[in-house]
């Protein structure tokens, strides 16, 4: 009879199938927490003293790591803020705020709400009306990402950990690769770094966990999780990949780990060879790294006012 490898438990919930581990409930969040803590440590992501800015949407992948960083937070090895942006997409952000507001009131943890409308003049949801051209993800992220290196600086946080996991770095490496975006794979990766002074180190402590996994953690621990998808999300070339690669893995269970590991291995050699060396200057209307005059938010909100 199959019963948690760990444990003995006859009731298990997960069968690991790309490493063969079947665990039960309790040893599968132990599993999890143990798991992400040393990819923290072996990848040296955060420091003693670290200030963290989390970026809480208030989905299962935001929640759990908020709550796996709090540890390191109890045992006064970091600080944490926890931030949630507000796109301006009705009938749907509203709850993970409320959500994320939650948790961050249950580990007593500071929470700052911050609104596109604030800090870029206009709502995402504004912005697609007056927009055909573009996906809406293109222009969130880039405002999403521009947002979050204001908030980093506002608050003194010296790093910033947002909750990709491994289906989201996959998908990142299979769009890049596919669009012939070789630049942009240049910038992939579990921590992000910059020579400019005023950038905040980017972490993804979750960059290997299944997305499978971050929603059964979210469920065996019971943590409030905001379920819905964007309404914009079926739209994107994203969400294709997306498909696309969790139908690959029915088959090829470890197809995601080995997409992560070859682009790991040839990710020196693209940055030899492609990365933007010295061209990075500042951006003249908001003072954020920019390639050109402008950076891309600021370019952006050119076209849109
Ligand atoms: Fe923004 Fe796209 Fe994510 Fe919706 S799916 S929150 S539009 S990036
Ligand atoms: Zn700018």
């Amino acid at each position: 009879m199959d019963a948690c490898d760990k444990c003995g438990n006859p009731q298990i919930i997960i069968n690991r199938k790309q490493s063969g581990q079947m665990l039960c409930q309790d040893c599968f969040i132990e599993f999890i927490q143990e798991k992400v803590l040393k990819d923290i440590r072996r990848q040296k992501l955060i420091e003693k003293g670290d200030k963290v800015l989390v970026a809480l949407s208030g989905g299962k992948d935001s929640v759990m790591l908020l709550h796996i960083l709090n540890n390191l937070k109890k045992r006064r090895i970091i600080d944490i803020v926890a931030v949630t942006i507000d796109e301006g997409i009705s009938g749907y952000r509203e709850h993970g705020v409320s959500i994320a507001t939650q948790n961050a009131e249950m580990l007593g943890i500071k929470h700052r709400i911050v609104s596109f409308k604030d800090y870029i003049g206009g709502t995402i949801d504004e912005i697609m009306k007056n927009s055909s051209d573009r996906n809406a993800c293109t222009y969130c992220g880039v405002f999403r990402r521009w947002i979050l290196n204001q908030v980093a600086r506002e608050e003194g946080a010296t790093k910033i950990a947002t909750g990709h996991n491994l289906d989201d770095e996959a998908q990142s490496i299979m769009m890049n690769y596919l669009e012939g975006n070789i630049q942009n794979l240049t910038r992939i990766g579990v921590r992000s770094e910059s020579s400019y002074e005023g950038f905040t180190v980017k972490i993804k402590p979750l960059r290997e966990i299944p997305e499978k996994e971050t929603a059964l953690y979210a469920l065996a621990c019971d943590l409030p999780v905001h379920l819905a998808g964007c309404p914009y999300a079926g739209d994107s070339f994203r969400a294709k990949i997306g498909t696309f690669l969790k139908q690959i893995s029915q088959e090829h269970p470890t197809i995601m780990y080995s997409t992560l590991r070859g682009f790991d291995k040839i990710k020196p050699v693209l940055k030899e060879e492609f990365s933007q060396k010295g061209s990075m200057g500042v951006c003249e209307e908001c003072g954020e790294p920019a390639a050109g005059k402008f950076c891309k938010a600021c370019s952006f909100r050119k076209l849109w006012k």
